[in-house]
């Protein structure tokens, strides 16, 4: 099935090097309590309705033609600045894999850099194949504890850490994504038993970002007419005890993208 897109973003700054374009591929397998993106996660079109009434329809079809129209608008600019394009979602691995596949090698022959923003939470081959074509992945890591990932994400992590072992197979460059949700995944013990796996399954991590939770995008919810749970945002001597915590693994971390 054509897989929907619900946001196409141009001078993206915050999804890998450089100014890129950012498409937004709409269904996930999983249904994160802090998810900023509600409207991400079914994989078909709905509708939400603003606070004035007016509704508005999220998701549309595009084909692999129209998707590289609109990217080749930048591309004087992904090589000024070193970017090119980011797929993101929901979840681009777990949509359609001959529109994914035809995309990620129309952009190869390109030569745009593509990274791959992904929750772990898709059929390993998906990985295994894009790799060939992507630059690099962006690869979001919410539990090392499979009980935590469950109940907070309605989905288990066992398929996460094979696909990341996978990536380390194929040689793929591996930026980590970790949310920090207080109370859920920022604890010391926490923070070191995910960087002993990753170091115990030798998984070569290019870089870590943190991303401390946010409140943004709460009020989609409401729009989508569905429950929200708020979380407490993480303090700044937090997120620096976690930093320094992931100082002693790995030397390049940043905070926020
Ligand atoms: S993996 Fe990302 S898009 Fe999917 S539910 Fe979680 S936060 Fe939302």
């Amino acid at each position: 099935m054509r897989p929907y897109i619900f946001n196409l973003q141009h001078f993206s700054t915050h999804d890998g090097p450089g100014v890129r374009t950012t498409i937004f591929f709409k269904g996930c397998p999983l249904r994160c309590e802090w998810c900023h993106n509600p409207e991400s996660q079914l994989f078909t079109p709905e509708v939400m309705t603003n606070e004035d009434g007016s509704e508005q329809t999220v998701g549309s079809h595009y084909t692999v033609d129209e998707l590289m129209d609109e990217i080749l608008k930048d591309e004087l600019i992904y090589d000024q600045s070193g970017g090119g394009v980011t797929l993101s979602g929901g979840e681009v691995l777990a949509q359609d894999r001959g529109f994914i596949t035809d995309l990620l090698s129309r952009l190869y022959e390109r030569e745009i850099s593509v990274g791959i923003d992904t929750c772990g939470v898709a059929p390993t081959r998906m990985f295994e194949e894009s790799s060939q074509y992507a630059d690099f992945y962006l690869y979001d890591l919410k539990f090392i504890d499979d009980g935590m990932h469950r109940r907070y994400t309605k989905g288990s992590n066992h398929l996460v850490l094979r696909n990341l072992e996978a990536l380390a197979r194929c040689d793929a460059r591996i930026l980590l994504r970790l949310i920090l949700v207080p109370g859920l995944n920022t604890d010391d013990d926490d923070i070191e038993s995910t960087m002993l796996w990753l170091k115990s399954h030798r998984i070569p991590i290019e870089h870590v970002d943190l991303l401390p939770y946010h409140t943004y995008g709460m009020a989609k919810y409401r729009k989508l007419g569905r429950p929200v749970n708020i979380f407490d945002i993480p303090s700044d001597d937090l997120v620096q005890r976690v930093r320094n915590t992931i100082e002693r693994y790995y030397e390049d971390v940043t905070v926020g993208g």
